[in-house]
């Protein structure tokens, strides 16, 4: 219930059930106009570079000061992989090759769908972009799990980091169940 406003003439909505629907929608009380909502499609990139992982350390709430693969919500005008490329680029600062998707993660609790991209780093360079205060390198074994932002990404890092033992990697559909405790955990702000 989070629409107050006709985007289209302004007047106030109501929540209600339309005529021939069957779910509760944001519908424009002046002009009729019926706000539709739908899940959001988040894009994140796991790079891989001389056997190390690329986190990111946020510095925007939700989750600032914790690491995360380069992740944000997807734009008009994008398609996933190059929605992840452009987080990748804003968050680290770096060029990504032989991308290929790896994972999607449905959270239905929040109405997100992340879309998982695996890559390898192109050159050398990536540093603290916007949005994050250090970008480094981590071997499997240093990653810091309780320092990880999201369980998304911790779901999605365990099995690349698994799968990559045999080079052996899949595309899954998995979902993340949230733990209501941690559920502003899951709010991963558009990034401007
Ligand atoms: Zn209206």
């Amino acid at each position: 219930m989070n629409i107050k406003f006709c985007n289209q003439c302004g007047h106030q909505v109501k929540y209600e059930i339309p005529p021939g629907d069957d779910k509760v929608r944001a519908v424009c009380q002046s002009c009729q106009y019926i706000q539709y909502e739908n899940p959001k499609i988040v894009n994140a990139c796991i790079i891989e570079h001389k056997d190390k992982i690329l986190l990111g350390k946020r510095t925007i709430e939700p989750r600032a000061g914790y690491w995360n693969v380069p992740a944000g919500f997807m734009e008009n005008g994008e398609a996933t992989r190059s929605g992840a490329v452009r987080e990748v680029k804003e968050e680290v600062l770096a060029d990504v090759k032989n991308i290929s998707l790896f994972g999607v993660y449905n959270i239905v609790q929040r109405n997100q769908v992340h879309i998982y991209f695996r890559a390898e780093l192109t050159g050398e360079y990536f540093a603290a972009g916007a949005e994050t205060s250090a970008a480094e390198l981590f071997a499997p074994e240093d990653i810091p799990w309780d320092q990880l932002a999201f369980p998304v990404g911790i779901t999605a890092l365990k099995r690349y980091i698994q799968e990559r033992k045999t080079g052996n990697f899949t595309i899954k559909e998995e979902d993340i169940i949230i733990d209501y405790k941690l559920l502003n955990q899951y709010d991963i702000p558009s990034s401007e």
